[in-house]
């Protein structure tokens, strides 16, 4: 598997292995969310020789230069990646459920949210699966998400000001 051309030079996944603890790796088996490879202070204790669906990752923190040492997945508690329409997932830990909403990273999170309005784009956050939508103008909590439901927006206009609002949807054939 080939690094890929943007990952910024000097960042390292060293002993953080955030991405182990919030997603499901699928071929690997795991002990209350940490993956057994999983090694505190150390990290991953087989990176070298870690499977492709692992060596495939990698968080924004990685791929972004702006993003500080405070933004590294073991310091702040929360991996950042994009969805396919290129907004702004945030995956937390469990352990610490409201580290997003602290300094900086509520404030940095808002402002993202307003700078990715006009491209319809927007911040969303996942505490396991309970799913908040931060857009432009407001913090959405649609509660429990996961794949029997899909995401949707309605618009709602304040003067000239459209003004998106995020709702959840039963898809087909769920079970209710
Ligand atoms: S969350 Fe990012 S920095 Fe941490 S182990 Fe995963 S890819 Fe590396
Ligand atoms: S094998 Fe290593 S990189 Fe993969 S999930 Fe486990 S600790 Fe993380």
């Amino acid at each position: 598997m080939n690094t890929p051309a943007n990952l910024v030079s000097g960042k390292e996944c060293g002993t953080c292995a955030m991405c182990c603890k919030v997603y499901d790796f699928v071929d690997l088996r795991k002990k209350k969310g940490w993956c057994e490879n999983f090694k505190t202070g150390i990290g991953c204790s087989i990176y070298a020789e870690r499977p492709d669906s692992c060596r495939a990752f990698y968080c924004n923190w990685m791929l972004i230069e702006a993003l500080g040492p405070e933004w590294k997945p073991n310091i702040c508690k929360f991996v950042m990646t994009y969805d396919p329409s290129r907004s702004i997932l945030v995956q937390v830990d469990t352990s610490y459920p409201t580290a997003w909403r602290a300094k900086p990273y509520y404030e940095a999170l808002r402002e993202w949210a307003v700078r990715l309005k006009s491209e319809k784009r927007f911040i969303f956050v996942f505490v396991g699966k309970n799913f908040t939508v931060l857009t432009a103008e407001a913090e959405y909590d649609l509660g429990l998400f996961d794949s029997s439901y899909e995401l949707k927006f309605k618009t709602e206009f304040k003067g000239p000001v459209a003004i998106d609002i995020p709702y959840k949807h039963k898809k087909e054939g769920s079970p209710v």
